[in-house]
């Protein structure tokens, strides 16, 4: 068909959801019109600090399949470079665009002010934007009272099928991918990152629920097990190769089969799902802070931390480089860097490295995280950091000792001699603390660093500085009132694990270590 400006074209403008299942905005407007099948690949938006070339590959592996899964219903995907509002501009004035559809983002704030500028655009020409959730994020929340329910019964609704059939647009042209270095995005090797596309997201989601999720809730934890044994669908529900709803009822349609099993063929899975159903939760649990309060990507959610930590652009360096000098912090610092991923538990021991025993502010440490993160989401990421710095106010300060998790989580060393080959000689008896081996200088010959700090002291110093910050007077009633607003009314996590983690949080309290509520893995 060719178009012609009789206004009655539908854009879908595919930002973060790159599939055809359960894409509600997708049916809606095929049910309308001819349909233009957009995405818009922003130079401006990848020069932001918080983004990075692996991000980009996992985008345009996952654009190429979306691309062609589009093609096979009739319609190729529209890919324009540029400027959203010049690019929206264009097609309006070739083309007339009825509606634009869309859902909803809830990204950075360089997203977040681009969005402002075509919902203005799209007012002064008439333009009807329908934006549309996809997660259980809820805009314009008044309070968190039932938040939990409403969740729940979003992801239990159907999906959205995708159209059988597209109207072939023959006179506008599919336009070419750019490669990375078009749009100006710096070279970032990530040689393990896991693959974009959603044949590769369903394979991920798949190959967990029924071959290698059954220990889940004990390999999570440590790098050694987490690779095989957590998901690694984040990146995908990052980029909405795969929905959220569609890996919340694949997830319990395998709860319905397991239960269907008699009790001594069930193993540990029952456990495994149930854990990673409450995972589910929390995504959108962290991701509906900065919907309610997007200045949480700049400013601590309490302000008495405002100002508190210092910068140290060479102590940022040393950390994001794996050269800190403690094994294990190295070690999962450059395992992070080659994959694009790590697990939940040494994602927040880097950073609480960072934010205590090197004191650095959250922000200077989470723009460097973010872009080795190809799972980026801002939401989840923004939250995270201020949690693991203790700067919401909501949650107690955890402070992990890097040497002792090291000790817990990567006995015999095998994970630091793996990313850390430097160590490779080092005895077995000093792989956690190579400095406190006789021979460490004339074998080591300087090609491993000494420990940034004494970590000992720099936990103990943290220490002191964070709890003096919540005994200031006036404390208290912010952070009551962040709890009111931002707190979960009910954490998702299943009732065997809270009660779990309320133990361990006693014993660990006993021992003069604090946790904090939410980040139990
Ligand atoms: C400092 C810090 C920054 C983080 N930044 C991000 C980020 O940018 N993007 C991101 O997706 N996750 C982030 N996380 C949360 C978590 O580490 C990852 O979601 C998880 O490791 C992804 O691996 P997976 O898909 O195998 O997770 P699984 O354990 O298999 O869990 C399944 C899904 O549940 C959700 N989930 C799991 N744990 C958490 C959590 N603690 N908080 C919120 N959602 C969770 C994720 O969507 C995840 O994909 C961050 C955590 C920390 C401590």
């Amino acid at each position: 068909m060719t178009i012609t400006n009789a206004k009655s074209l539908q854009v879908v403008w595919f930002k973060r959801d790159l599939r055809l299942h359960d894409h509600e905005p997708l049916t809606r407007a095929a049910a309308r019109g001819p349909t233009l099948p957009l995405h818009i690949v922003e130079p401006d938006l990848w020069q932001q600090p918080d983004m990075s070339g692996r991000q980009f590959a996992f985008l345009r592996e996952s654009l190429m399949d979306l691309r062609e899964q589009l093609g096979r219903i009739g319609q190729p995907l529209i890919i324009r470079a540029g400027d959203a509002l010049t690019c929206l501009d264009e097609i309006h004035r070739i083309h007339g665009i009825e509606t634009l559809w869309s859902h909803e983002e809830t990204g950075n704030g360089w997203t977040f002010e681009r969005d402002l500028a075509v919902l203005d655009w799209c007012r002064q020409q008439g333009i009807a934007w329908q934006e549309i959730p996809q997660f259980g994020v809820i805009r314009r929340l008044k309070n968190r009272r039932g938040w939990a329910g409403r969740w729940d019964r979003f992801m239990a609704r159907p999906a959205a099928t995708a159209p059988i059939g597209l109207t072939p647009l023959s006179k506008v042209e599919p336009g070419p991918m750019p490669e990375a270095h078009e749009i100006g995005i710096a070279s970032d090797p990530c040689p393990e990152r896991f693959r974009g596309g959603r044949t590769a997201g369903l394979d991920e989601l798949g190959s967990f629920l029924r071959d290698r999720g059954e220990p889940y809730q004990k390999a999570m934890s440590g790098p050694l097990t987490a690779f095989d044994g957590c998901s690694r669908i984040s990146a995908h529900l990052t980029f909405g190769t795969v929905s959220m709803r569609e890996t919340f009822q694949a997830a319990r349609r395998r709860q319905a089969e397991l239960h269907e099993l008699p009790g001594d063929k069930r193993g540990k899975w029952p456990g495994a799902i149930r854990s990673f159903l409450a995972r589910l939760h929390w995504h959108c649990h962290f991701m509906q802070k900065l919907e309610d309060e997007p200045e949480i990507e700049f400013r601590c959610f309490h302000p008495a931390y405002e100002g508190l930590r210092e910068e140290n652009a060479e102590a940022v360096e040393r950390w994001a480089t794996g050269q800190t000098g403690l094994p294990f912090v190295d070690a999962c610092m450059r395992a992070l860097n080659a994959h694009g991923w790590i697990n939940f538990r040494m994602r927040a021991m880097l950073v609480s490295f960072a934010s205590y025993h090197l004191w650095l502010p959250w922000r200077s440490t989470g723009e460097p995280l973010a872009r080795m993160f190809t799972d980026y989401e801002p939401g989840i990421h923004w939250s995270q950091m201020q949690m693991q710095s203790a700067t919401t106010g909501i949650n107690l300060p955890r402070i992990y000792n890097p040497i002792k998790q090291g000790r817990d989580f990567d006995k015999d060393g095998a994970f630091i001699r793996r990313w850390v080959p430097e160590l490779q000689v080092v005895p077995e008896a000093y792989i956690h603390e190579p400095r406190l081996w006789p021979e460490a200088e004339s074998a080591l010959k300087g090609r491993y660093p000494q420990p940034i700090v004494e970590e000992r002291v720099a936990r103990k110093l943290a220490q002191e500085k964070i709890w003096g910050v919540r005994r200031e007077p006036g404390y208290r009633e912010i952070a009551d009132a962040i709890q009111m607003k931002h707190g979960s009314r009910k954490s998702g996590i299943p009732q065997h694990e809270r009660k779990a983690d309320t133990a361990r949080r006693k014993q660990q309290a006993g021992q003069g270590i604090q946790l904090s509520l939410l980040a139990s893995d």
